[in-house]
């Protein structure tokens, strides 16, 4: 697999810090369990953040009590991510959530729910779609990160294979196609309402709306 798209630093290190909410870290963290490099950095950025940690606390606390606190987080430390290319439609970060039916949306599109307590208004859901296909012209009001588990798409900003990370906000406005080949299956988080455009999108909005 090779990765071209990744998340930016300052996503891996607030993912790192715990800082990013929910649906985002899900989306990030399934292209973590893909991607060594960004294991590596996010590990990097745990342990600068753990090192500040240490700074700030009072002296008396820098004694063997954080010692022992870190060491019982080493030992509780969860294994490496599995990865788990076998099974794209239900990756091993989505273990924890409830997954809902793939619902029809469109001529080979595919959608469902991956039930992520939202936060500010961002959401968690799949996507499944033909090769050949495009995904309906499509804008939104925030961001929108889509890690792709299998499969490939191209719009205006590249090509996105297995493992990569897009990381767009409002200011895209894009018609995203599927290459021919696999189905593309990606893991998305996006904020605020998915606005179809067109005919094809006025017929899709009921079926898109969460
Ligand atoms: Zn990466």
């Amino acid at each position: 697999m090779t990765i071209t798209h990744h998340p930016g630093d300052e996503t891996l290190a607030a993912f790192a810090a715990g800082t990013l909410d929910e649906p985002r870290s899900v989306v990030v963290a399934a292209h973590v369990a893909l991607c060594p490099n960004c294991r590596a950095k996010v590990a990097a950025f745990e342990q600068v953040a753990g090192t500040l940690v240490e700074r700030t606390l009072p002296a008396a606390s820098r004694s063997g009590a954080l010692d022992d606190a870190l060491a019982r987080l080493d030992e509780a430390a969860p294994p490496a991510p599995v990865i788990r290319e076998a099974r794209p439609d239900c990756p091993g970060v989505l273990a924890p959530y409830d997954v809902g039916p793939w619902r029809w949306i469109g001529p080979g599109v595919y959608w469902r729910k991956v039930e992520v307590p939202q936060s500010e208004g961002t959401r968690v859901f799949m996507l499944k779609a033909a090769p050949g296909s495009s995904l309906p012209h499509h804008g939104h009001s925030g961001i929108e990160w889509t890690c792709v588990l299998q499969g490939a798409f191209r719009h205006d900003f590249g090509r996105y294979g297995p493992g990569d990370f897009d990381e767009a906000d409002d200011t895209v406005d894009h018609t995203p196609f599927v290459e021919q080949g696999d189905q593309c299956i990606c893991l998305v988080a996006m904020q605020g309402d998915l606005e179809l455009r067109g005919w094809l999108g006025k017929l899709l909005q009921p079926f898109v709306r969460l």
